[in-house]
């Protein structure tokens, strides 16, 4: 609305793609089509398959469910797996690497059944395996591990119930890896491989120096919870010689967190792993794997940097570097070059889902018009304020800014001090907001404007109330301010014109989204359209398939949303081949303790008690239990009747 005119007429579909940066970070699995809608391209751009979100969200409501509504592209999995597989086996074979890669799906990143299963069959001809770090995730893992081909890897802190599943594991002949993680540990894992009498494949987790930059550096270095000193490391090879096991050590393990931006950091991991997997060779044990984690990061701003929402190197150049640097260092010495394992959670089930949702309502920055007479209130501040919006011009925007505020300030001292009304406040802040929209006009026509106006911009934006929970569906955005990728799903043909941040619909001022990708401009607004009437508008978040959905919580008792799976054909056709309703509001009031019955029977109680009063009829008292029972069956979102 204060943007450039010229720019607002000859809009197009490329305008809006780098705008909302589509092509930065959609990672070939999103594009816009001639109509304007967004589309997913499961096989990449120039696949066949094209599906417009917008009509499936048509599609998701004629099945008569509600938005919000997470929507699951279950090819985009197989697609990254092939992804990260083709990758490193054709680094390893133009380098010469003589080992091979395995990678594994870390369970905690998605446990959700679905998702594990799809991975496990998408996997299957990659010997795609699996990661668990509980009792709950093993069970699960090994349920649905496709082949003997592929590692089971356990980590986390053992019991003896733990061990013992995975020891059944390994009796059935799959690869399963304990990797010790903290010092008694292997203690207990020797004594029960001797009970069941299996010889265990045994793994080390190692805490390295390197550390990594970004949200989740903690899980590295030396001062990380996870993982053995050196010290703890000499004193496990120790105990298995003593017990003449060193043929059981099989895998050197360590991860120095999650999201790493930089590719310096993956290097100095490697290599530093390297040295420790040579040594631990040197000593004795029969080795073979070297297990990196996870830390392969998604783009998620776009912005190809080392920024925390980023990172600066393609899944091309991970695995080169990753292959390069352990050849770098074992082959100095001859040691042979060990499989690859790799636990690449986000990489691998972060663009497949997303989360959808309609706009409620808008809260405008645009005050109404200023009426043709004012009325003159104390001190002139109407008429002054009226002087200071004739006068902007790009001469004076610096001195307009100044007033603008000024005045705004004393409108709201007089208030206090009981000197204009609430009507002549009201006025009077009005005529700011259009000061304030004048300078920002007046600007956007200016090659040079001075730092103060980009403050003000900063504050001329309307409020998107959106069909949603971010405390449900977007944690990390709330608790770890991540940035992820949000745009309009459909009307990409034609310009939006109103700054927005978008607030979801729990009465927390926290669930709010503010903060974008540096490139749509300001990072504090997204660009968003004009309501019409009689349309919804929906909006999608990007990228948002990994950690999310169980991190998520009930604040404000907003439940799990609605979920659907959709499996594309190459040629474009697809199916709905899965749908979970979210939780009804009877579902999360049993969350938290609540009894529907006894609930139901008091709303009978009170609906009695009214009748005995004479306050409502016998008819009316059936008419409000249906309405609680109705209540209670509903979503517990923003319902269209
Ligand atoms: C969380 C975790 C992963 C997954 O990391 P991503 O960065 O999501 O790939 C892998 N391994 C371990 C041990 C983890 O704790």
């Amino acid at each position: 609305m204060w943007r450039d005119p010229d720019k607002i007429n000859k809009w197009t579909i490329a305008d809006a793609s780098d705008l909302y940066g589509v092509a930065r970070w959609g990672a070939d699995y999103f594009s816009i089509d001639e109509a304007g809608d967004l589309v997913v391209t499961p096989f990449g751009r120039d696949g066949a398959a094209r599906i417009s979100l917008r009509k499936i969200v048509s599609e998701i409501e004629e099945r008569g469910m509600a938005m919000p509504a997470i929507l699951r592209i279950e090819n985009i999995l197989g697609s990254q797996i092939k992804l990260l597989h083709d990758t490193f086996r054709s680094v390893i074979k133009q380098t010469g690497y003589k080992g091979e890669f395995r990678g594994v799906f870390p369970i905690k990143v998605n446990q959700q059944e679905q998702v594990v299963e799809a991975i496990a069959q998408f996997g299957k001809e990659y010997h795609h395996g699996l990661e668990a770090g509980s009792k709950p995730e093993l069970i699960a893992a090994i349920s649905m591990l496709p082949s003997r081909d592929c590692c089971l890897i356990c980590n986390g802190y053992k019991d003896e119930e733990f061990i013992d599943l995975g020891l059944y594991a390994t009796k059935m002949g799959y690869q399963c890896f304990f990797v010790v993680e903290v010092p008694g540990e292997a203690e207990l894992i020797l004594e029960r491989a001797k009970r069941m009498n299996v010889r265990p494949m045994l793994g080390l987790r190692v805490r390295l120096s390197t550390k990594a930059d970004g949200q989740w550096a903690e899980s590295g270095g030396e001062g990380s919870v996870f993982g053995l000193s050196m010290g703890q490391v000499v004193d496990v090879l120790d105990r298995l010689k003593a017990l003449d096991m060193m043929d059981c050590l099989r895998l050197l393990h360590y991860h120095i967190g999650s999201q790493i931006p930089n590719i310096a950091d993956i290097r100095a991991g490697a290599m530093e792993a390297s040295r420790i997997y040579e040594e631990l060779v040197k000593e004795g044990a029969r080795m073979g794997y070297l297990d990196l984690g996870g830390g392969l990061a998604v783009d998620y701003d776009g912005s190809n940097t080392n920024d925390q929402s980023s990172r600066n190197y393609s899944v091309e150049e991970y695995c080169y570097d990753i292959v390069e640097s352990i050849m770098g260092i074992l082959d100095k010495n001859g040691i042979a070059h060990p499989t690859i394992v790799t636990e690449s959670g986000r990489m691998t089930v972060a663009y497949y889902s997303m989360l959808l949702f309609n706009v409620l309502d808008v809260s405008s920055f645009v005050p109404s018009r200023i009426p043709d007479k004012l009325p003159r209130i104390a001190g002139d501040l109407l008429g002054n304020l009226m002087s200071a919006y004739e006068m902007v011009s790009p001469k004076t925007l610096q001195e307009c800014c100044n007033d603008a505020l000024y005045y705004r300030n004393q409108a709201l001292q007089m208030f206090k001090h009981g000197n204009i009304s609430l009507r002549e406040r009201a006025m009077a802040e009005n005529i700011v907001r259009h000061i304030l929209i004048k300078i920002a006009r007046t600007a956007a026509t200016m090659k040079q404007v001075p730092k103060d106006v980009f403050k003000i911009e900063e504050q001329l934006y309307d409020i998107y109330y959106g069909n949603f929970s971010l405390f449900q569906s977007l944690p990390d955005m709330w608790a770890i301010n991540q940035i992820f990728p949000v745009m309009p799903i459909h009307r990409l043909n034609e310009a939006p014109t109103h700054p927005a941040i978008i607030s979801d619909i729990t009465c927390d001022c926290d669930g709010k989204i503010d903060n974008f990708p540096e490139s749509s401009g300001n990072r504090r607004t997204i660009m968003l359209h004009e309501l019409k009437e009689n349309e919804e508008y929906y909006l999608g978040v990007f990228l948002v398939g990994a950690y999310q959905e169980t991190l998520g919580d009930l604040h404000n008792l907003f439940g799990d949303t609605n979920i659907v799976s959709i499996h594309v054909n190459e040629d474009g056709s697809y199916q709905f081949i899965r749908d979970i309703e979210g939780d009804s509001v009877s579902d999360v009031l049993s969350y938290v303790e609540y009894d529907i019955n006894d609930m139901k029977q008091r709303l009978k109680k009170m609906a009695e008690a009214a009748i005995a009063d004479g306050i409502i009829t016998v008819r009316e008292r059936k008419q409000i239990l249906d309405g609680f029972a109705e209540g209670l069956r509903g979503y517990t979102y923003f319902e269209k009747e």
